[in-house]
């Protein structure tokens, strides 16, 4: 384990070794801070990558060029556009091609996955959730009860223990097998979006699987953050948005999962469109759905391509550092901003102290740190955020910060330890 040092030489040596800082410069930082900005907000919407404009450029001039003979015509032809980032998305998240589409929006797509794997039938109709899920899941999930005209208390949530912030998964597990037979469904967040715990999806989707029980992941703060394998690790089916670690444009387009086993199976029930219509049949109009193998067989509507032209611009830096890298280096950058909210910690005890949510554990976590703030409210975070400092607060006291591979740097992570010690004077 190497020596960290919390000094500005220290960290510029670091990004210095690092051999992913160029592609620091592939990305826009926003101009509207005072002072000179720390954006710590990836895991809320990730930077804008330069090429975004470019390639959207790009769509717009052939628009403006072919009208509706674009979907053939343009230079990435609009009829097959979600194609050409099925590749770099199987890879991004451990998948085979034929599992994974790029398609609408993340809620959206839970629904419609949620139509095809909750399938609650005779003493089997119970969901199995973690307590405090992100609203839009919360959601999701209660109107999917209340649509198959079951009670609330088919919702089960797994919390942290009396005085614990996370959610043991020794927990979840015995809540599986407690469930048994009644479990229909475990749908849970990859990462937690607001402590940040990395959940151990294969051991998740194994205790499901052994009581008979389907297994989804919302993966929103997983993709593009830490390492997946959906495949490998047997999962039913996921999906996640392309906006917080992915970069990919505010409201960008989502991706989703569906194991291959499920490929070509048409028994499943589904919301349909024609874009998951069989493509070598599709302009036949005939009625009665035949679906196209695998997760394109999901699709509803033609392709967002203004949207998805910001998610290739994305996906091709991912392409380029790959997720083995971004790894390496989220881990480091990670714990180096870790020791130095402890070393700030320590060192003010008087004042106020920074307690972490978040797993001291690398493999329990990924990129994001939450950080509850003892004995300060919210002047706190407006004195952080007048430093130059972009960061999330939740109340009372949580402040989430995101150092992110791709464009943060080790110099960030000490401006940020600056910036919050000017702000508890
Ligand atoms: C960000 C996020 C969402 C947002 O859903 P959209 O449909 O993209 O608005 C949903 N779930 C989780 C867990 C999230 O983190």
């Amino acid at each position: 384990m190497m020596e960290f040092q919390n000094s500005e030489n220290f960290a510029k040596k670091m990004d210095e070794l690092d051999p992913l800082k160029s592609f620091r410069d592939e990305f826009i930082f926003p101009t509207f801070t005072e002072k000179p900005i720390v954006y710590f907000t990836g895991n809320s919407l990730g930077l804008q990558p330069r090429n975004a404009a470019v390639y959207i450029q790009d769509e717009l001039k052939d628009w403006a060029t072919y009208g509706v003979e674009g979907h053939f015509l343009a230079k990435r032809p609009w009829y097959s556009y979600h194609e050409q980032l099925t590749l770099m998305t199987a890879k991004l998240v451990g998948a085979k091609p034929i599992e994974v589409v790029v398609t609408h929006s993340l809620t959206t797509n839970l629904h419609l996955l949620m139509v095809s794997f909750f399938r609650p039938s005779g003493k089997r109709t119970k969901i199995l959730c973690e307590a405090k899920a992100f609203p839009s899941d919360q959601y999701v999930l209660e109107s999917q009860i209340a649509f198959h005209g079951l009670p609330n208390s088919d919702l089960v949530e797994v919390s942290p223990r009396k005085g614990e912030q996370l959610i043991r998964e020794e927990d979840i597990i015995s809540k599986i097998e407690e469930l048994g037979e009644e479990l229909a469904l475990v749908m849970i967040g990859g990462v937690n979006y607001y402590t940040g715990q990395l959940f151990d999806m294969k051991k998740i989707t194994t205790a499901g699987h052994a009581v008979g029980a389907k297994v989804g992941f919302d993966l929103a703060h997983a993709a593009g953050n830490v390492n997946l394998q959906l495949h490998d690790w047997n999962i039913d089916f996921a999906a996640w948005c392309s906006y917080k670690y992915l970069n990919s444009s505010p409201g960008g387009v989502s991706g989703l999962f569906i194991h291959e086993r499920f490929a070509d199976d048409n028994s499943l029930p589904r919301f349909a469109g024609w874009w998951g219509y069989d493509k070598s049949k599709r302009f036949k109009m005939e009625s009665g759905f035949i679906p196209m193998p695998g997760a394109e067989g999901w699709q509803l509507s033609n392709a967002p391509v203004l949207a998805m032209a910001a998610h290739l611009a994305s996906l091709e830096l991912f392409e380029k550092a790959g997720m083995y890298a971004i790894g390496e280096k989220r881990d480091l950058m990670t714990a180096y901003l870790e020791f130095i909210i402890d070393e700030l910690s320590a060192r003010n005890k008087d004042r106020c102290t920074f307690e972490l949510i978040t797993p001291r554990d690398k493999t329990k976590r990924g990129a994001q740190l939450s950080i509850m703030a003892k004995g300060q409210g919210k002047s706190l975070f407006e004195a952080l955020s007048k430093e130059g400092v972009v960061a999330d607060w939740r109340e009372p006291n949580v402040i989430r910060v995101a150092p992110v591979p791709l464009y943060n740097s080790f110099e960030d992570c000490f401006r940020f330890g600056v910036a919050l010690e000017a702000a508890i004077q």
